[in-house]
């Protein structure tokens, strides 16, 4: 592995029956950036040039670990997620470019708002990495950023993620499917604006077409869901939101694909009004938008 070119050829040689050809171009990629610090576009662009000498010692390493299949992004520790970095450990469910569209909308629904002296109120629940919460906190520095998560490992790594990108959310460990008793551990209690979640919607089913690098590496709690009762984060949240949003408040999930309309139904049965339904850039039901109704 003495060039760029070479790099490229000996990681399509040796993942070629964990991933394709795409996959590996990527993972090699990110892998040339992290240990180079070469521009995606120079590495690109020349494909013959020579690769540092303390680099090449790395590489084999890494890719003694890609082969066992473990995501790229918990070897290198790190990864991109709406233009920022994110810390990123078994401990934490790898951010997914889906998710980045539902911090998309989330923003988006706030431009369209008139009012906005009064500062915003965010939880984001199951923050894992803290990716929403950062996100939406780095891009409404005004608002009040809440998120809570039951894994102590997920976050510390949250916490870190926050002081990596310079934002303040205050972080707190509780569990959503615990909290019907028992109060949220926020410091204020007033009613959130913004309640959004990304909870853990895989199944059984789902588990056994997902790739072995997900299932075999990434946090089981984060994942997946019992399988008579699919829907369970959703309805606790759905009930959750509907007591904790303000009139007009606004709840965004990220939902299984195979449960749009289930999860549809479950919102209206909350009261929940002007519910809609988005695919992801792959055109699958992927999130939705729900608002409580205005009481004036
Ligand atoms: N989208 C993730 C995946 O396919 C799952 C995220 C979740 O369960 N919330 O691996």
């Amino acid at each position: 592995m003495k060039t760029i070119k070479d790099v490229f050829l000996s990681f399509q040689h040796a993942l070629e029956t964990l991933y394709d050809a795409r996959e590996t171009g990527a993972i090699t990629l990110m892998v040339l950036e992290e240990l180079t610090g070469f521009s995606r576009a120079k590495i690109k662009a020349f494909p013959e040039d020579e690769i540092p000498a303390n680099a090449v010692e790395k590489l084999t390493a890494i890719l003694e670990e890609l082969k066992t299949g473990k995501p790229v992004q918990y070897i290198l520790g790190t990864t991109e997620f709406y233009g920022l970095n994110f810390l990123v450990n078994p401990a934490v469910l790898i951010p997914r470019p889906e998710t980045e569209e539902l911090v998309e909308w989330v923003l988006q629904s706030q431009k369209l708002k008139v009012n906005s002296e009064k500062s915003l109120s965010i939880l984001d629940i199951g923050t894992g990495s803290g990716c929403i919460a950062i996100s939406l906190k780095k891009n409404l520095p005004g608002a009040n950023v809440m998120a809570i998560d039951i894994s102590p490992g997920a976050l510390q790594t949250a916490k870190q993620n926050a002081v990596i990108n310079e934002v303040e959310v205050e972080f707190i460990e509780q569990d959503i499917l615990e909290v019907k008793g028992e109060k949220l551990k926020v410091k204020s209690q007033k009613k959130f604006d913004i309640i959004v979640s990304n909870p853990p919607y895989v199944t059984l089913e789902d588990k056994l077409q997902m790739h072995q690098n997900v299932t075999g590496f990434e946090p089981h709690t984060a994942l997946f869901v019992p399988e008579h009762d699919p829907l369970i984060f959703y309805k606790a949240i759905a009930g959750f939101a509907a007591e904790h949003l303000e009139n007009n408040g606004l709840l965004f999930f990220e939902i299984n694909e195979n449960y749009g309309k289930e999860t549809v139904e479950l919102l209206s049965h909350n009261k929940f009004t002007n519910i809609e339904l988005r695919q992801d850039m792959s055109g699958r039901d992927r999130m939705i938008m729900a608002a409580t109704a205005d009481s004036h």
